[in-house]
């Protein structure tokens, strides 16, 4: 099926969009945490957002979670790794599934962490952000990963029943008795290797030689994410719609620009929606 519009990002942007887009009986998908916006529960006390005076976080997204369900709108518990512009439509690859859009909405939020040297260089050369994706190319061989998002713990576990060694940082615990598994105390900093990954430096200097390396975290870079899309700084360009430098493709929230800001997220969630409802009738 050909979704209307796909929606990436399960935050306060998000979730606006989807709202207004739910309202005109749009076929929507939208990709992101059960939990809605991490950023959000993280919150202690929002005291600027109109309606609801001095809310936690937590309440918040509990309300966004209420509101969502209350309206019909499914969640789709996957992380989008890949976006590519069909021409006529989007292809999104969500956890080794693919999805197809007539448009896309972009509300991924920051990305907190900086990605470690090398990556971008050597993504798709050894380096990949999908166990469940790229997992089998590593039968009986080693691989590092790098997890910082415990909703990700599955692709290590998945990645112990393919590869014969895997060297794990997390940065939430994770336990596997399995003689396959070695835990690292230290993070890796750099990836080294120059046609593909080769091996790995931790942040105490160590090296351990692998064939492949995994990096889970909860949010990926834009440019990684959608190849080409046009970034201003370390945000994603859009006009006066949200649309992007991609025809159909939209963009709203932090990912697009400070303020970091829930009234600036939902304000922009809402022009893109109606932006959406605009191009879909062209
Ligand atoms: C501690 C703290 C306190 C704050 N206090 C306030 C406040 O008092 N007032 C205020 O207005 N703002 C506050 N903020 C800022 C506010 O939380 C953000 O501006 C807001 O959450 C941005 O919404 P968003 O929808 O753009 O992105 P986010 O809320 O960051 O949501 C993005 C979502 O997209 C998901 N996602 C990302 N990439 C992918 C992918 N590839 N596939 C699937 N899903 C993906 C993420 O998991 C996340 O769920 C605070 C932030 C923090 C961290």
């Amino acid at each position: 099926m050909v979704y209307d519009v796909a929606i990436v990002g399960t935050g306060p942007a998000g979730l606006s969009a989807a709202l207004t887009l739910k309202l005109h009986n749009k076929e929507i998908v939208w990709f992101g945490s059960a939990a809605l916006s991490d950023k959000v529960g993280k919150s202690e006390k929002i005291a600027n957002y109109p309606g609801v005076p001095m809310v936690s976080g937590a309440e918040l997204n509990a309300k966004f979670s209420e509101q969502a369900e209350e309206m019909g709108i499914e969640l789709t518990d996957k992380k989008v790794t890949n976006i590519a512009d069909l021409g006529d439509k989007f292809m999104l690859l969500a956890d080794n599934e693919v999805y197809e859009a007539k448009t896309v909405l972009l509300t991924t939020g920051i990305p907190q962490a900086k990605g470690m040297e090398n990556e971008e260089r050597l993504l798709g050369s050894a380096v990949s952000y999908c166990a469940t994706c790229d997992g089998f190319l590593y039968k009986d061989k080693t691989v590092a990963v790098y997890c910082t998002d415990e909703r990700m713990a599955h692709d290590i576990d998945y990645l112990e029943e393919i590869a014969a060694k895997v060297y794990v940082y997390t940065n939430f615990g994770y336990s596997n008795e399995s003689p396959k598994i070695e835990i690292l105390d230290k993070p890796i900093k750099k990836i080294d290797g120059a046609m593909k990954a080769e091996a790995v430096e931790l942040s105490d200097g160590r090296r351990i030689d692998v064939d492949g390396v995994f990096i889970l975290r909860p949010a990926i870079a834009p440019s990684t994410l959608f190849t080409g899309l046009e970034l201003d700084g370390a945000h994603i360009k859009v006009d006066r719609n949200q649309e992007t430098n991609y025809k159909g493709c939209f963009a709203a929230g932090d990912c697009t620009g400070r303020p970091y800001q829930i009234a600036k997220a939902v304000g922009e969630g809402n022009v893109a929606a109606h932006a959406i409802l605009e191009r879909l009738a062209e």
